[in-house]
């Protein structure tokens, strides 16, 4: 498209997080997730405890909602979760990356949260489906500022903890991760080319359940900072 190309609608506007210790913004680019990722919060879901595949899914990008914003409590469920998560996001990628080398096409680290309307209402669908009401719907994905690689490493381990209103919720460690980042990055590029700006979910441990219009959330994982984000009123219903 030419500069001068008149669009017929205002265009979208790309999504962007912030990293630490740099004026620069990374922009989002696709936002993949991995469902059922610590055998602990299989448990309490009731899952398939075999590690035969990971379970991935997308959130839309227009979805992310930055550190310290209230977002609202979504439409169609009246059992709204919390998933803290470790984020990974890319600055390169392609097909086929063997998992030796996945961890050098990652350009830093984050926390994020993968909101999660378990139960939906009035959805004529079976329990576990549509994945896509469920995990992709608008400010489903609360994403903390990006910490490059060169400042923290590629995090394996370390507490990652939420709190809600001031009461712990989930408390493990990532050395708990049934996949770990670089197979996860390995496995999504035999489906996709990964691309510089794609952001990775990496699973929740155990404790996750539900909040409420006025919850304050907070999570933190060792070295990557803290993410706050307040859950407003209801929209859409
Ligand atoms: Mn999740």
């Amino acid at each position: 498209m030419t500069d001068a190309a008149k669009l017929a609608v205002p265009a979208p506007v790309q999504p962007t997080l912030p990293i630490v210790g740099s004026a620069e913004r990374f922009p989002v680019r696709r936002i993949y997730c991995v469902g059922r990722n610590y055998v602990a919060h299989v448990r309490e879901m009731g899952g398939d405890e075999s590690r035969d595949f990971p379970l991935i899914f997308q959130k839309p990008t227009d979805s992310v909602v930055q550190d310290g914003e209230t977002m609202p409590y979504p439409p169609m469920t009246d059992d709204f979760h919390f998933e803290l998560e470790l984020m990974a996001v890319m600055k390169s990628g392609g097909y086929n990356i063997p998992p030796e080398e996945a961890l050098s096409h990652v350009f830093g680290y984050g926390i994020c949260l993968d909101m999660t309307r378990r139960s939906l209402i009035d959805t004529p669908m079976g329990p576990r489906l549509p994945w896509e009401l469920k995990k992709s719907f608008d400010h489903s994905a609360p994403c903390g500022p990006v910490y490059p690689v060169a400042q923290v490493g590629h995090p394996a381990s370390g507490r990652i903890r939420l709190e809600v209103d001031g009461v712990t919720r989930q408390d493990s460690d990532l050395s708990l991760m049934i996949w770990r980042t670089p197979e996860i990055i390995a496995t999504l590029s035999r489906y996709f080319s990964l691309e510089a700006g794609d952001i990775i979910m990496t699973g929740t441990p155990s404790g996750v359940g539900p909040v409420l219009p006025g919850n304050v959330m907070v999570g933190s994982i060792e070295t990557l900072g803290t993410l706050t984000i307040k859950v407003g009123p209801p929209v859409g219903g």
